[in-house]
């Protein structure tokens, strides 16, 4: 079984970004982070995509609030982020504590900034296979590991366990752009093994700790782990148990080191593309 290593398709990412740059007349693009409150799984993000956008030459600001923060100060604070000619780019960091409406933010934030695609009208996009907006960066870092390892979707059976409107539902789309035929699993599903089974490449983003072994693959299979989790022994993991794979699919990414990788490496190049659509 082939690991395919997020490593490899960042850097041609990284290669990506800077032709791109080149168009951007010595300004480095500026992304701003905003986070509320200090959850582990957000402050590790935020420290990934501080450091990628840093080795990619990008500039990146974090704005962070406390978690009690009213829903009338969070608002004046991102609407005064949103406005800021100096930044190019912006990353909410979710889910947002409860007394905070998520849905005005998702309205509030700039279309030309919203680079995670959490936007109504970059959302629309994606279910229009428009492809002039933003989609969500792992949704979207999925689609760039099949392409740098040359796996073809048009035609292929797609299974997509999750259907949230971070990874499942507009991977979902991303992948009938693409030309796959893609079914949509959910904890509703029924007969999820064999539906699993039967796909040529299944995706895991359920957000369940190796739920995904061996008894869901077909043989050859390529199996792309989204979920990011945290095991028995608080060590980090994926929806996948990698290792039960070894025999039964052709290709898996790891977890570590396989979408995740990607996804940062994508929010840097919607960054390049805000800054170049804002001169
Ligand atoms: P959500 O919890 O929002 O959605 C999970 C989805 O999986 C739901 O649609 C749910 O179904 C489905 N699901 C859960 N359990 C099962 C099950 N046993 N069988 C079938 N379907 C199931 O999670 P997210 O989409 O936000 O994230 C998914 C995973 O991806 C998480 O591990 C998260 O940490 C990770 N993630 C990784 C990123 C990266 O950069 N690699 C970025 C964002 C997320 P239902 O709708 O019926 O409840």
């Amino acid at each position: 079984m082939i690991a395919l290593k997020g490593a490899e398709v960042s850097a041609k990412i990284k290669e990506e970004v800077e032709e791109l740059l080149t168009g951007l007349h010595d300004r480095k693009p500026k992304l701003a982070i905003v986070r509320v409150g200090e959850r582990p799984d957000d402050l590790s993000y935020e420290r990934g995509a501080l450091k990628k956008m840093e080795s990619f030459g990008l500039q990146a600001e974090s704005f962070a609030f406390p978690e009690d923060i009213t829903d009338e100060a969070f608002k004046k604070e991102f609407e005064a982020i949103n406005l800021n000619k100096e930044i190019d780019g912006i990353l909410l960091l979710r889910p947002l504590p409860k007394q905070i409406n998520e849905k005005d933010i998702e309205h509030m934030i700039d279309p030309g900034k919203d680079l995670d695609g959490i936007s109504p009208e970059n959302i629309a996009k994606v279910f229009a296979g428009d492809d002039t907006g933003f989609a969500p960066c792992t949704a979207e870092a999925v689609i760039e590991v099949l392409k740098a390892n040359n796996i073809a979707l048009s035609g292929k059976r797609v299974a997509v366990v999750g259907r949230s409107m971070v990874v499942g539902r507009p991977l979902s789309m991303l992948m009938l752009k693409e030309h796959a035929t893609v079914t949509i699993c959910h904890t509703r599903t029924e007969n999820l093994k064999e539906t699993c089974k039967h796909a040529e490449i299944l995706v895991a983003a359920a957000g369940r700790a190796k739920m995904i072994d061996a008894s869901y693959v077909g043989d050859g299979a390529v199996v792309i782990d989204v979920g990011i989790n945290v095991d028995e022994d608080g060590k980090l993991c994926g929806d996948v148990d990698f290792d039960s794979l070894e025999g039964t699919a052709s290709m898996a990414t790891p977890v570590p080191g396989g979408v995740g990788a990607v996804t940062t490496a994508v929010l840097a190049r919607h960054l390049v593309k805000a800054s170049l659509s804002r001169q």
